[in-house]
């Protein structure tokens, strides 16, 4: 039997506790043997971290994950999908403000690539309302004064800590 192969894309800038919520319950599904993450690189889109700080970020979560695999690539997902043999890429949906566009991505990425299914996840009502973007609202707008403990709620420690070191109070701030 060939190996079953999910991939989940994005950008994870930064990695937040909404994405990681989403590989966890993948993982726990059992559905497919390996599941990639997958960081997209759009060489005229400017990220806030660099491409070796979001692997760093992903590395550090999934090690739970024996399944799980981390990949980089700068083409169109359903090619990357397509490559290598994946039977579905993963997507979150947190608000009906998604549905639009991931309904209408999923439906090009079955054109560019038949095999391809598009398989949601409903956001965990305790993420649903997080993005990376708004985490770093909060980050550049001295929202990480706040205690360590609701910054942890929002990303895994690596990210806390380097959002902390570029944005927040020092370093110690974590340990408390
Ligand atoms: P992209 O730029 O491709 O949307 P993101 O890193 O923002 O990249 O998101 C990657 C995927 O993770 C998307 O399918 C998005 O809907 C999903 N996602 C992001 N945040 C959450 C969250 N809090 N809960 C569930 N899914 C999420």
């Amino acid at each position: 039997m060939p190996k079953k192969i999910a991939v989940y894309p994005g950008s994870f800038d930064p990695l937040t506790n909404g994405h990681v919520d989403l590989i966890d319950r993948v993982s726990a599904l059992s559905v497919f043997d390996e599941l990639t993450v997958l960081i997209g690189i759009n060489p005229t889109k400017n990220t806030r971290f660099t491409l070796e700080e979001r692997i760093e970020m992903l590395e550090s979560v999934i090690q739970p994950y024996p399944g799980v695999t981390i990949d980089q690539y700068s083409g169109l997902t359903a090619q990357y999908a397509q490559e290598r043999g994946a039977s579905a890429i993963v997507r979150g949906l947190r608000a009906f403000s998604d549905f639009e566009n991931e309904f209408q991505m999923s439906l090009m990425n079955r054109q560019i690539a038949p095999q391809v299914d598009t398989l949601f996840m409903m956001a965990n009502t305790k993420y649903a309302h997080l993005s990376s973007t708004l985490v770093m609202q909060v980050a550049q707008m001295g929202g990480l004064q706040m205690n360590n403990k609701k910054l942890l709620e929002m990303v895994p420690s690596v990210v806390a800590e380097m959002l902390v070191k570029t944005y927040g109070s020092p370093r110690d701030e974590l340990n408390k």
